[in-house]
């Protein structure tokens, strides 16, 4: 047994069972024993791969987005950028070597990253020698100003709460105590007006068993209630549907494999998929303006993938060739194992923004079963 897991049924035992949200919370976040606290999980060693640790491309391309963003707002003389959940950084020093190309950006720049994991901050300061970031524990302790905010698969390990359709209604999942004093999902008998209220974005039927999620933080409340009072725009890319749907999405990877969520805590990486319909509705109700999601595929293609690629091959062997052609297949590939399809792009920004590079006037986010 895992220390997370004994105290995890420590509290069930003194408290009683948990809603999912505070399990997920603690497999991810404990001081002591959270994954993303006690560990790097990124790259072929780890547990999962992202899309900037498979090519310097995407947080070039990102990059390139990001000074046109900041062109498109005037150019102003200092502004936050803001990456939330960097990782190992490896996307924000792509994106400040591609922008190079224009100096001005650079000098007008200050680097904040929104970052909870004490191993991540020492491997994104590696990164960034030279640039002297700022770190924060929440997007909120960012100074106010302009700013432009990218967050690559940050929101799907943000914890989520689960409803399950019953006979009375809809019931909050909560991780309990089995007989044998294993973990054990259930439910809250008590029928719950937040799985009511949840339900009605979600065309019927909603059969006996269906499963709804929600995302619990804040942060999409606080990102979108700062960019329409002070000014910018953020990029959200995920794993996720574009719709409000049915569905239980939570997930535990380790090594690269599925996992039981159960099994393990604090070992594996919990994600859920990202509702960004539901994140396109939180953002508006503070006040900015959503654009999309476009597929990740059509994202790059636009921003110059494909030509980014080829310049990359000019001057290099055979073998470097393919890699690269791989990398490109992998980021805007269509296929089940690529992410072009699978991860979806979302822009969030003040409504006085107008329309942001790589998205056209006619793709503001509209709710798909309008
Ligand atoms: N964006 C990076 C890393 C994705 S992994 C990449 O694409 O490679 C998720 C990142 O979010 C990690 O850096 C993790 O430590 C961070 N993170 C997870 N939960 C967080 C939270 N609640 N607040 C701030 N950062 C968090």
């Amino acid at each position: 047994m895992t220390p997370l897991e004994e105290e995890i049924r420590a509290l069930i035992a003194a408290e009683g069972p948990m809603p999912v949200s505070r399990y997920m919370a603690l497999c991810l976040g404990h001081p002591r024993y959270g994954y993303y606290i006690t560990r790097d999980p990124l790259g072929a060693k780890g547990d999962f791969t992202t899309a900037p640790e498979i090519s310097q491309m995407f947080g070039e391309l990102l990059g390139l987005w990001a000074v046109a963003a900041w062109q498109q707002m005037g150019s102003p003389d200092a502004f936050h950028l803001v990456e939330l959940g960097p990782g190992r950084g490896t996307l924000m020093a792509d994106a400040l070597r591609a922008a190079r190309l224009v100096p001005a950006f650079g000098a007008a720049a200050q680097v904040h990253l929104v970052e909870t994991s004490p191993a991540l901050r020492e491997r994104q300061a590696q990164a960034l020698a030279g640039i002297e970031p700022s770190w924060h524990d929440r997007l909120e302790e960012v100074p106010p100003g302009p700013a432009i905010v990218i967050a690559n698969e940050f929101f799907d390990a943000l914890p989520i709460s689960q409803f399950v359709r019953g006979e009375g209604g809809w019931h909050e999942r909560r991780v309990g105590l089995g007989e044998g004093g294993e973990l054990v999902l259930g439910l809250d008998p008590r029928p719950s007006p937040m799985g009511e209220a949840l339900a009605r974005h979600v065309p019927p039927p909603h059969s006996h068993g269906a499963v709804l999620e929600h995302l619990e933080s804040g942060v999409a409340g606080a990102l979108g209630a700062r960019l329409a009072a002070q000014g910018g725009a953020a990029l959200v890319i995920d794993y996720g549907y574009a719709a409000s749907g049915l569905g239980d999405t939570l997930q535990a990877l380790r090594a690269h494999r599925f996992a039981d969520p159960l099994e393990a805590p604090g070992e594996a990486d919990l994600t859920a998929h990202v509702d960004f319909a539901a994140l396109a509705r939180t953002v508006m109700a503070a006040g900015a303006a959503a654009y999309g999601p476009l597929t990740q595929g059509d994202f790059l293609v636009r921003l110059g993938i494909v030509q980014r690629a080829e310049r990359l091959q000019q001057n290099t062997n055979a073998s470097q060739r393919k890699a690269i052609t791989a990398a490109l297949n992998r980021l805007a590939g269509t296929g089940k194992d690529e992410m072009g399809a699978l991860f979806k792009v979302l822009c969030l920004c003040d409504p006085l923004f107008g329309t942001p590079p790589g998205f056209g006037a006619d793709e503001a986010f509209a709710e798909p079963d309008a």
